[in-house]
């Protein structure tokens, strides 16, 4: 599935900051933490939404 957009906690938009952490946090080489604090996800409930993610649409499209 993908990211949602808003913080499921506090509302805060999130889903817009997704493909960049994505890159260079997940695929890429930079320290995760970082990338989140220089995109300005500083809150707990949203760093988590980010960290916790996993994009699952390639593995349950088949099936839709
Ligand atoms: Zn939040």
């Amino acid at each position: 599935m993908m990211i949602p957009v808003r913080c499921f906690t506090c509302g805060n938009v999130i889903g817009e900051h997704w493909e960049e952490f994505k890159e260079r946090g997940r695929e890429g080489d930079e320290d995760p933490a970082k990338v989140l604090d220089e995109l300005g996800v500083d809150r707990h409930c949203c760093r988590r939404m980010m960290v916790s993610h996993r994009d699952l649409v390639d593995v349950v499209s088949p099936y839709q």
